[in-house]
């Protein structure tokens, strides 16, 4: 069994303040933790990055972004590199979440540039994927994640550097989720898929999300292939994301 990563992404929320009392609070919890058996990683807007990673510090939690921009540097007016995230300390990135692939047309070949300079700044890449609802009802599932993780992943991820989020785009936040046969099925899917990428798929994180809450992440996380969550809405919440972390072990 692989170490469970529980991953908080903030999306567009959260000023100082508030940004501040969460991400203490969730330090002091996992710093008062005696050996924690899971990761804990919180992802806030670029805004709160360099604030949220003072507030953590000493406390073992991790710090991400929830995008970066394929570049080291150069004229991208609003963008941020990974070099510039590692700079202020994260030791990871969320790239193609199914927002920036709906929002921002991010396509797959994108989403592979922006892993690549994950890896090249030395940050863990946290790849999304998931079908759409009506790709699924279509039964297509399958073939869209082995689509975007054949397009997504780029050469020179491993096992280290990368860790793979299914999100069934009709789960984010509408607090619906799949079946747990269902994200049996398509997480070992993913893993049998990831041995055309990398050389040891075993040891790759697969997360699940998509309205992953206390009430669900017992089950959720007890399904093979599941190694953690990416949590949306319920990790704005510290007691709620605490219990998602404390079921998940
Ligand atoms: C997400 O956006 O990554 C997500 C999983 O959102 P939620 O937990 O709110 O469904």
């Amino acid at each position: 069994m692989l170490r469970k990563l529980i991953a908080g992404n903030w999306k567009m929320n959260g000023l100082k303040a508030d940004g501040v009392a969460l991400a203490r609070d969730l330090g002091i919890r996992y710093a008062e933790q005696e050996d924690p058996a899971f990761d804990m990683l919180l992802c806030p807007p670029a805004t709160l990055i360099s604030t949220v990673g003072e507030a953590i510090a000493g406390s073992g939690l991790l710090l991400g972004g929830q995008d970066c921009h394929a570049a080291a540097s150069g004229a991208h007016t609003g963008d941020t590199a990974a070099e510039m995230l590692a700079d202020l300390g994260c030791t990871h990135v969320i790239v193609g979440h199914s927002e920036r692939r709906t929002n921002h047309g991010e396509i797959d070949l994108a989403v592979a540039e922006k892993a690549n300079a994950a890896h090249r700044a030395g940050l863990v890449s946290i790849i999304c994927i998931g079908e759409t609802e009506s790709e699924r009802d279509a039964g297509d599932a399958l073939t869209v994640c082995s689509r975007q993780i054949a397009g997504s992943v780029p050469a020179g991820a491993t096992s280290d550097n990368m860790v793979i989020a299914y999100e069934p785009v009709w789960a984010i936040g509408t607090g619906r989720t799949p079946t747990n046969a269902d994200v049996a099925e398509v997480h070992a899917h993913i893993r049998a898929e990831l041995s055309r990428k990398v050389s040891d798929p075993d040891n790759v994180r697969i997360l699940y999300g998509g309205s992953v809450k206390g009430s669900n992440a017992g089950e959720l996380m007890a399904v093979p292939n599941v190694d953690g969550a990416l949590v949306g809405g319920a990790s704005l919440k510290a007691d709620e994301f605490w219990t998602i972390a404390q079921a998940s072990v």
